[in-house]
């Protein structure tokens, strides 16, 4: 199928063009003809099948007739991080340049005031992590009855970080009669049982996995003796200097151990930079920019911080452990080998990891085999033991400190310190004295590369009554 035959103008046609793209890809072949006859759509699909355009294309030759209204946007666009929300308010400027639709982003991190501007002088487009809408919707800055058109993406990401209830409150602010479009890359119950709740007899479009797409990704496990930390980081940096890498993401289960590999690979004089949901705004928009021009090399990153991101095809994949989820790690090596090229990724397993390593194997059905750099398990060998710190108990420590991956919804954090009234703050202050104490030995290393401000972030310190 082409272009021309999906159902698209002439103005959104040029700006395909323009955008290089000379054929649809199967999401797109089949979602966009649903899409502009007003079905609802589930598509099945997850980043890197070309989803986001499957649904920004249509949309946008949906919206241009008529016109916005003051706080009455047309569409919806929710997508559970900042960044993908980002990500599709840009896909939004690359395929409607030759239309004059207008745009909100209302994510956390950007102040409320330009946000408030933008919606007051009314726009067609609203792009909303769900806890920033939920609290413009309730400060009265936002009417939700001129929607038209829903979209709701990468739903099964909104489940793992607890924002279903949000969904489900914001579908009830609709108006019953629109076009609601759903998109996730798997459909566990909670995320059908959605679907039915607010879609009209949708099209369901599935398209395959990168797991039965990979075969251009060579998969190493460097296999090893301990569970120690030193001997991981010294493992992931032998592994990256054996290989020739131009960029490479190396992820980790933790955010602390995020940090912690960033900061070891550049003392180690690796060009290497972190991204997880604690760190500020501005320096994740800043690092994942440098990443993608080529002036990163190396992403430390964990899975919630990098899921989605459209980020250009990487040579090389490191796993710091295998991730808790099998489902994660297909995501995880899909970031390399895209589009026909080459890719490698190597996967630290140590006897503890030994149960979730089984469970990567059974999932991608490939043998996978083991890799030692030169040197490196004598290097090892020689290796002082940390003292019994092992990553696992190590790990569970720093997981009352990490407040785990869903503590990257910030969204939610700030809107409920925007509900609360001067007495709950002093409440919470005393209680997050208590906490604060607590967690101090507990703070992992700040983060390498440069802090820009404080973002939206506040630390604990800070947070002490007087
Ligand atoms: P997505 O799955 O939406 O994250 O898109 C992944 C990448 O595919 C993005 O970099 C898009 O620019 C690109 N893309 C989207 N549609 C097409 C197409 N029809 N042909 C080639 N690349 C595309």
């Amino acid at each position: 199928m082409t272009f021309d035959e999906v159902g698209l103008s002439e103005e959104l046609l040029k700006a395909v063009t323009a955008a290089g793209y000379s054929e649809p890809t199967p999401i797109q072949a089949q979602a966009i003809p649903s899409v502009l006859s007003m079905r609802d759509v589930t598509g099945i699909a997850q980043t890197g099948t070309g989803k986001t355009a499957a649904f920004v294309l249509p949309m946008i030759d949906r919206l241009a007739q008529g016109r916005s209204k003051a706080r009455m946007p047309r569409s919806l666009v929710i997508a559970p991080t900042r960044e993908l929300a980002a990500q599709v308010a840009e896909n939004f400027e690359k395929y409607g340049v030759n239309h004059k639709l207008t745009m909100a982003l209302l994510i956390g991190g950007v102040s409320f005031g330009d946000q408030d501007k933008l919606l007051m002088q009314g726009v067609d487009v609203l792009i909303a992590t769900p806890g920033r809408l939920i609290d413009q919707f309730e400060r009265g800055k936002l009417l939700l009855t001129g929607v038209e058109m829903l979209v709701i993406d990468e739903a099964d990401r909104m489940l793992d970080m607890g924002f279903i209830p949000d969904i489900e409150k914001i579908c009830k602010l609709l108006p019953p009669r629109r076009q609601t479009l759903l998109f996730s890359a798997t459909m566990p119950p909670e995320i059908a049982r959605l679907a039915a709740q607010f879609q009209n007899d949708p099209k369901r479009i599935e398209v395959s996995r990168p797991a039965q797409t990979a075969d251009t990704i060579t998969q190493y496990k460097i296999p090893l003796k301990s569970n120690d930390h030193k001997a991981r980081r010294t493992a992931i940096r032998r592994v990256i200097e054996s290989r020739d890498v131009t960029n490479g993401i190396v992820f980790c289960n933790r955010k602390s151990e995020v940090d912690i590999v960033a900061k070891s690979l550049t003392k180690h004089g690796h060009d290497a930079a972190p991204i997880h949901g604690d760190l500020p705004q501005a320096y994740r928009t800043q690092t994942l920019d440098k990443f993608r021009n080529g002036e990163l090399k190396l992403l430390v990153a964990s899975d919630v911080a990098a899921r989605g991101l459209d980020i250009p095809a990487v040579g090389h994949v490191f796993n710091y452990s295998p991730p808790p989820n099998s489902d994660d790690y297909v995501h995880r090596i899909g970031r390399t080998g895209r589009a026909g090229r080459t890719g490698e990724s190597f996967t630290l397993v140590c006897p503890e990891d030994e149960k979730l390593w089984d469970a990567v194997v059974k999932r991608v059905q490939k043998s996978v085999e083991d890799f030692m750099p030169e040197g490196l398990a004598e290097e090892l060998e020689a290796l002082p033991s940390d003292g019994g710190r092992s990553s696992r108990s190590r790990g569970r420590r720093n997981d009352r400190n990490d407040r785990s991956e869903r503590s990257e919804r910030s969204d939610r954090t700030e809107k409920s310190a925007a509900r609360e009234s001067s007495n709950d703050k002093e409440k919470k202050q005393s209680r997050g004295s208590k906490k604060s104490r607590g967690d101090s030995e507990l703070l992992p290393p700040a983060p390498a590369g440069p802090v820009v401000g404080l973002g939206d972030h506040v630390p604990a310190f800070l947070q002490r009554p007087i």
